[in-house]
């Protein structure tokens, strides 16, 4: 799930990513070698084949994965996917950066992701339901609240969680809401959980705002992405920080308007015509281009690799506020280091999501549901203490803001290895 990179030599593989980004900080934290050793590699994974009814008659067969990456400070949590590129890696990638990202925002769970390789755009309702379920017939049998917990991720969606939540009742023979997040609010889903991922990025740019100096009242803000998560962006960039959305993109390309964009606007228009391509009043731009619009804020919210060596040094904003898992490869970050520019890393930036899945979790758990004040507070209250520790420990061991929030997240893994006596 990379595009294409004119530097043939930059490592693009995402998990092979994820293993040199947790090397840099096991360096830092001066690891003990097998602790290392045991957190470059998943603990468990699951290769599914998925046999599914079409709606001409005819019968697929899918290939699905679950990676349960480590599991030593609470069952495992993260989200599934479903797309046309998916590949082990890229679930291990995300396995290994959930692991990293329940443990910066200190929430008693592990890592794990899931993914599907199929093309949801050419797949109707109906064929979508069947191959969901047919993942829970397979899936089911290694996840459940105490064990692994999927949610919502990339062309995935509550509807199906829902789908899912009910197939793994009828494993069951009776209902276990929590297994699965991100669940419509009829069938235990939480309040806030739309928006989450967006709105923990947004207290994570206001606080790092205010380190910095930024006021983000007028700030211009470009978002590569343009659905759960970066939709939302948009829309609470506006509303919680002030800023102006000058560039958003989808799959199909991107608009610009220096003059702002009206971001409930370009989503109606999303919904009428598939895509943010031709919203009046824009200049089309492609993705590419889209990155290295001058702006204040930053805020990839697509797939990984878009930032590498390659454009890196073109791309200048004062904050990159990192949505979408894995945008930035080490080369780039390297770059953007040297040349000053503030990089919130995924899986801080983006952990709001697993946050109020978590808080969901909980809910499921005591079957009594907060209001989404209380959701908002609790969940600024995490994202504000991660991004302040995550900053000092940059400024302690003067080091990038991905590597810090590592030496945290990394610590505290290997914290819980060790006190299990796995090491
Ligand atoms: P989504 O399916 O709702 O939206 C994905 C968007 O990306 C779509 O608008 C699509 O058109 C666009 N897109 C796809 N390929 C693109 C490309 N090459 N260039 C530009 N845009 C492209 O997915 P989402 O849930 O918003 O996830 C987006 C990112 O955020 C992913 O990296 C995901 O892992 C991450 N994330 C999501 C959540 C969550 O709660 N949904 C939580 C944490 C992280």
């Amino acid at each position: 799930m990379t595009e294409a990179n004119t530097n043939p030599t930059e490592e693009l593989n995402p998990f092979k990513i994820a293993q040199k980004q947790l090397d840099k900080a096991a360096a830092v934290l001066n690891l003990d070698p097998a602790i290392h050793a045991l957190l470059r590699e998943p603990l468990r994974e699951l290769h599914v084949t998925l046999p599914v009814k079409m709606d001409d008659g005819t019968t697929k067969i899918f290939k699905g994965f679950r990676v349960q990456y480590n599991d030593s400070r609470g069952p495992t949590k993260g989200g599934l996917r479903f797309h046309s590129q998916e590949t082990i890696d890229t679930v291990r990638a995300l396995a290994a950066w959930m692991t990293w990202k329940t443990a910066v925002v200190d929430i008693p769970l592990g890592g794990g992701k899931g993914g599907v390789i199929c093309n949801p755009k050419e797949m109707s309702m109906g064929e979508l339901e069947r191959l969901s379920r047919a993942y829970i017939r397979q899936v089911g049998r290694i996840i459940g609240l105490e064990k692994d917990v999927p949610a919502p991720d990339v062309y995935t969606n509550p509807q199906i969680m829902a789908w899912m939540a009910d197939e793994y009742a009828f494993l069951k023979g009776y209902n276990e809401f929590g297994v699965i997040t991100g669940k419509p609010l009829e069938i235990g889903g939480s309040q806030g959980r739309m928006d989450a991922t967006a709105r923990g990025g947004m207290y994570v740019i206001r606080e790092a705002a205010k380190i910095l100096g930024l006021d983000t009242n007028g700030a211009t803000m470009v978002i590569q992405g343009f659905g759960n998560a970066g939709q939302f962006a948009a829309l609470l960039g506006v509303e919680l920080l002030g800023c102006k959305i000058i560039a958003v993109s989808d799959s199909k390309g991107g608009i610009y308007n220096p003059d702002g964009l009206d971001p409930q606007a370009v989503i109606d228009w999303k919904r009428e015509n598939g895509s943010v391509i031709g919203f009046p009043g824009t200049e089309q731009v492609t993705n590419a281009e889209l990155l290295e619009i001058p702006c204040d804020i930053l805020t990839p919210s697509a797939l990984e690799s878009q930032i590498t060596g390659a454009n890196a040094k073109r791309i200048t904003p004062k904050i990159v506020a990192e949505l979408a898992n894995g945008p930035t490869t080490p080369e780039a970050d390297e770059i953007f280091y040297k040349n000053g520019v503030y990089v919130l890393p995924d899986f801080l930036c983006n952990a709001g999501g697993v946050t109020v899945s978590y808080f969901e979790m909980v809910q499921n758990a005591y079957d009594y549901y907060w209001d989404v004040e209380t959701i908002h507070q609790r969940l600024d209250e995490k994202m504000t203490s991660a991004y302040h520790a995550v900053h000092e420990t940059a400024e302690k061991f003067q080091i990038d803001m991905r590597t810090a929030a590592y030496v945290i997240a990394v610590d505290r893994v290997a914290n819980a290895i060790k006190v299990r006596g796995w090491v």
